[in-house]
């Protein structure tokens, strides 16, 4: 039988599953090894996929974080990992010794939601997801919305702090979502509100929040009240018929509930009904490996949907 293997590279763990029939026959995950730069981690991924015991495979796909050129499967820079314009399709293929196509996770976690997740029976749909950092996936009539390089749904860094004391992100702006709404964001907010570094992250934020810590629950509070704006802002611009919304900070039933009620006080005048086209994420934690297998594995749904990228010809030859 055909096999195939999915990576998916985040900045704190990568996680690889073998695809074989129609789901994964064996799936693993590691913390990222970022310590020895960009070689550390591709030589992480060779001992992962070829480690004693693993099945073979026909052809990979990895999903990653960080900016790509979408022909060449290079990371051009990464805010998480230790790349810059590292040929990881290239050095890969060698590595593995079968094809590999190198895709963003917000654009394989979009693809797995949409063609066995929460969206699978939509033709129009936004992905959300709130994690480390904020990243969104948009379908429209079946086909995923790319732009011109492939970096459409930037939604993490659409600035929403306008006043002069926006904080300074990453990307240059000032201000942007990522910085008030992801884990990250929540964890760091926190710390500065109190000179206080929660130990667990934001996970411990919203623990403290749901114990009615005043501090955090202002923190958390404001965290949603933007990604609600978001979600609303994403409903306004696409109609979707889903917002499909994952990430790990929506395992919080706090979270997920604030949010929606901020969604439903935002538009339930303007579009009655809009907060239940909201879905959680059906795939997590492997949205974005499921993805990925099933572009490697050729699934046509998944295929159609990128079809008019650019980074299709990446699978020239994989249907
Ligand atoms: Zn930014």
């Amino acid at each position: 039988m055909d096999a195939y293997l999915a990576v998916d590279l985040g900045g704190t763990a990568v996680r690889a599953g073998w695809w074989e029939g129609g789901s994964f026959a064996e799936s693993v995950s590691q913390p990222t090894n970022t310590r020895h730069g960009a070689s550390g981690i591709l030589e992480q991924i060779t001992a992962l996929a070829h480690g004693p015991g693993r099945p073979s495979f026909d052809r990979c796909v990895i999903a990653t974080a960080g900016t790509l050129n979408p022909k060449t499967g290079t990371v051009l820079r990464s805010a998480n990992l230790p790349f810059e314009d590292t040929p990881l399709r290239l050095e890969m293929a060698n590595r593995l010794k079968v094809p590999v196509a190198v895709v963003g996770d917000a654009v394989a976690a979009t693809l797995g939601e949409f063609c066995a997740g929460a969206g699978k029976t939509a033709s129009d749909g936004v992905y959300m997801t709130v994690s480390t950092g904020v990243g969104c996936g948009i379908v429209t009539r079946g086909a995923l919305i790319s732009g011109s390089w492939q970096q459409a749904g930037e939604l993490g860094h659409v600035p929403v702090d306008l006043s002069p004391a926006a904080l300074p992100c990453a990307c240059g702006q000032r201000g942007c979502l990522e910085l008030y709404a992801s884990g990250a964001g929540i964890a760091a907010r926190y710390a500065a509100a109190t000179g206080r570094t929660a130990k667990g992250g934001a996970r411990d934020v919203i623990a403290a929040a749901e114990r009615d810590d005043a501090a955090a629950a202002a923190v958390v509070s404001r965290a949603t009240t933007l990604m609600a704006a978001a979600i609303g802002g994403a409903i306004r611009l696409f109609s979707p018929e889903v917002l499909v919304l994952g990430g790990g900070l929506t395992r919080s039933q706090l979270i997920v509930d604030q949010v929606r009620q901020g969604v439903d006080r935002l538009l339930n005048v303007s579009v009655p009904g809009a907060v239940n086209r909201v879905k959680l994420a059906q795939c997590q934690p492997t949205s974005a490996l499921t993805g990925a297998a099933l572009l490697a594995a050729g699934a046509p749904r998944a295929h159609a949907m990128v079809a008019e990228s650019r980074f299709a010809g990446q699978l020239e030859g994989w249907l």
